[in-house]
């Protein structure tokens, strides 16, 4: 299934795409997308709906799609998961996972204003898979355990302010968590639609030009890899999501670097998961 958010910010229904194309909207049957909807057998019970019911059909061209998940509980990031991203950082390829947090307030819609935070002169981007949870994981016994608690995949934007991340100081977490930091969607695509997350193309382009081009397969820790590691360090929750890192081609490693400004525009695709697109603006 393809799991969607349709409407206004703060206002968005849950609706589904089909496979005839068609998105319906199932608010009649499932509440948002939340934690709760996922704690409580939502897919389970939405696949019911999808396959059994009449529901109104919505034009989702004429209407904005918000993030495929109403409020994560926590954004949980991976860094330096490509080795080719590692070398132009200038840093080595990691043994362990480098995890960090990013706010959960700065998930907003697929195709949503990204705002360039005042101050900033170095404000980047970052292609990435996203994992959704769909159960709690805590102590996760091994990687096919971790795989069963993932409700699905999603494009996600790891928008960085590189100055805020590595030049004032303490963690990464100052220059990944301004307001609008995280486009995440436009789908929520569940597993058993993804042949194989390890081998999924995803790429960025700015102003119509490819920036980055890589491929999950290159990955340093995979998927399962990842949410079996977390959960030996904290609990995950339904809701929560992973960002799981990204390849080579950001801004901070190109030469001359090349970094976000207002009128740039963004484009996001990840083979299967959809496609992204974002206008820079300033921060009010
Ligand atoms: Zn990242």
């Amino acid at each position: 299934m393809r799991l969607l958010r349709v409407g206004p910010p703060g206002q968005e229904r849950p609706c589904v795409l089909r496979e005839d194309g068609t998105v319906v909207d199932v608010s009649s049957e499932v509440g948002d997308y939340t934690a709760d909807f996922f704690a409580h057998d939502g897919l389970a019970r939405l696949r019911t709906a999808v396959g059994s019911q009449e529901l109104p059909v919505v034009d989702v061209d004429a209407e904005r799609i918000g993030a495929c998940v109403a409020r994560p509980g926590k954004i949980v990031c991976v860094g330096l998961n490509y080795r080719d991203h590692a070398a132009e950082s200038g840093l080595a390829a990691p043994g362990e996972p480098v995890i960090f947090f990013k706010a959960p307030n700065t998930v907003v819609g697929p195709n949503d204003d990204v705002r360039v935070p005042r101050g900033s002169e170095k404000t980047d981007w970052e292609v990435e898979l996203a994992i959704v949870i769909g159960a709690e994981g805590r102590y996760l016994a091994d990687e096919d355990a971790a795989l069963d608690i993932v409700a699905g995949y999603a494009v996600s934007h790891d928008v960085s302010e590189r100055a805020f991340q590595l030049e004032r100081g303490g963690q990464w977490v100052k220059g990944k968590s301004c307001e609008t930091f995280n486009p995440l969607g436009p789908y929520l695509v569940t597993p058993d639609e993804v042949a194989d997350v390890q081998s999924l193309s995803l790429s960025l382009s700015l102003n119509g030009e490819k920036r980055q081009s890589g491929t999950t397969a290159d990955m340093i820790f995979p998927v399962a890899h990842i949410v079996h590691y977390l959960s030996q360090f904290m609990v995950l929750e339904p809701g929560d999501v992973i960002n799981t890192g990204t390849p080579a081609g950001v801004g901070m490693g190109q030469s001359p670097q090349r970094f976000l400004r207002a009128g740039d525009v963004t484009e996001l695709e990840i083979d299967g998961l959809g496609r992204q697109r974002q206008l820079f603006v300033p921060a009010p």
